[in-house]
């Protein structure tokens, strides 16, 4: 057994400084997650992304099956050996894919019945076949299947999207321990996902029925999809609360650096989000002082870096008035000096989040940050 998670420190408000231990290594929570959607984080080598201290990326299970297919990458070694990454990895069910992606769905108990975006072709996911692809890509941290619907949606729907998401979640952990018993081993940590859409006695109540599955570290979904930023912090306190405090808690598909804090004082200690690496292919920069769109006119004789504190290799070397220009000339170094800074940002975030927790001032380090971004770059 190589898994294990510890909270190290509490703050007054209930941020956690935690520490998850996996067999690819251990990973400082709070932590942010950068998406490697198809077994690449886009426009990343795995070197920089080791050069920049991700501890953990995440993989999309929905990507992975329909191309190049888990039993391709099994017979290769799995998943990390696959790509050449040894730190550790989280892969998605790829639930929330096949409901954003495919083409004429159908949810039944049984499972969903989709067609691939890339060819047409008819597959069925199912809870155990989540389990199953994600145990074959040999992922540290799997994810069981839910039913994602969109939001706001009523609350009938809400309720049987819920009582479903509990039942697939129950026929997973069956599956999964299962698989593990007769392994002999527990290769993998999986996760349930609390859903309830924007009703907060749904929320409280997946929480409840997931925690009785006994599950060793939980999720919340569904959120950040639209919702005022008050509202997915209220459904994500409703959950938490009820959550176990000694097992990780993952907020999924977030998020804005002006928010990540907030999160952080409820109580997450896991988030994931393709913020970072896709506004770089789009040309906005994170920075210490906000946002920074490049191609702005403003910074074509910009002799400056591109966020005068930051410490990472791009912004040792490369100019704002050079990195405008490479977005103006569509060179693909404009990408990928982007999302290395962007990461780079990230990370660095929450290395400070994590420094704000130890030290008791992580409301102070908020609202600097959120300041700093309603001022927006000098
Ligand atoms: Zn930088």
């Amino acid at each position: 057994m190589n898994f294990s998670f510890a909270v190290l420190k509490t703050d007054a408000a209930g941020a956690r400084r935690g520490r998850l231990t996996t067999p690819h290594g251990i990973i400082e929570t709070p932590a942010f997650m950068p998406v490697g959607t198809q077994a690449a984080v886009k426009s990343l080598r795995n070197e920089a992304l080791e050069e920049l201290g991700a501890q953990i990326i995440l993989g999309n299970t929905y990507h992975l099956y329909l191309r190049p297919g888990h039993q391709l990458v099994r017979k290769l070694g799995g998943l990390h050996r696959f790509m050449s990454w040894d730190r550790a990895i989280l892969t998605d069910s790829g639930g929330y894919q096949v409901f954003s992606l495919s083409e004429l769905r159908k949810v039944t108990d049984e499972g969903v019945r989709f067609r691939s975006h890339l060819d047409g072709a008819e597959h069925l996911l199912t809870p155990e076949k989540a389990a199953e692809i994600q145990l074959a890509l040999g992922s540290d941290i799997a994810m069981v299947l839910d039913e994602c619907i969109e939001t706001p949606a009523p609350r009938q729907t809400a309720e049987a999207a819920l009582e479903r998401t509990t039942a697939w979640a129950k026929r997973a952990r069956r599956y999964f321990l299962e698989c593990a018993r007769q392994n002999g081993r527990l290769s993998q940590w999986q996760f349930g996902i609390v859903q309830g859409a924007t009703f907060p006695d749904l929320r409280r109540l997946s929480a409840q029925q997931l925690v009785e599955l006994d599950f060793p570290g939980y999720a919340v979904g569904g959120l950040a999809v639209g919702e005022p930023h008050e509202v997915t912090c209220e459904m994500t306190a409703q959950a938490t609360e009820l959550l176990p405090r000694e097992k990780p808690r993952y907020l999924m598909g977030v998020g804005r650096p002006e928010q990540i804090a907030d999160y952080v004082a409820l109580g997450i200690d896991m988030m994931d989000c393709v913020l970072p690496t896709r506004a770089a292919r789009h040309a906005c920069i994170y920075t210490s002082q906000g946002r920074v769109l490049i191609r702005n006119a403003r910074y074509a004789q910009d002799p400056s870096p591109l966020d005068p504190e930051c410490r990472c290799s791009v912004c040792q070397r490369y100019t704002r008035a050079y990195l405008r220009h490479l977005f103006a000339a569509g060179e693909l170094t404009a990408a990928i000096l982007a999302t290395h800074h962007n990461v780079h940002f990230y990370l660095d975030f929450m290395r400070q989040i994590r420094e704000a927790i130890e030290f008791g001032n992580l409301a102070k380090f908020s609202s600097e940050v959120q300041a700093r971004y309603a001022a927006g770059p000098a």
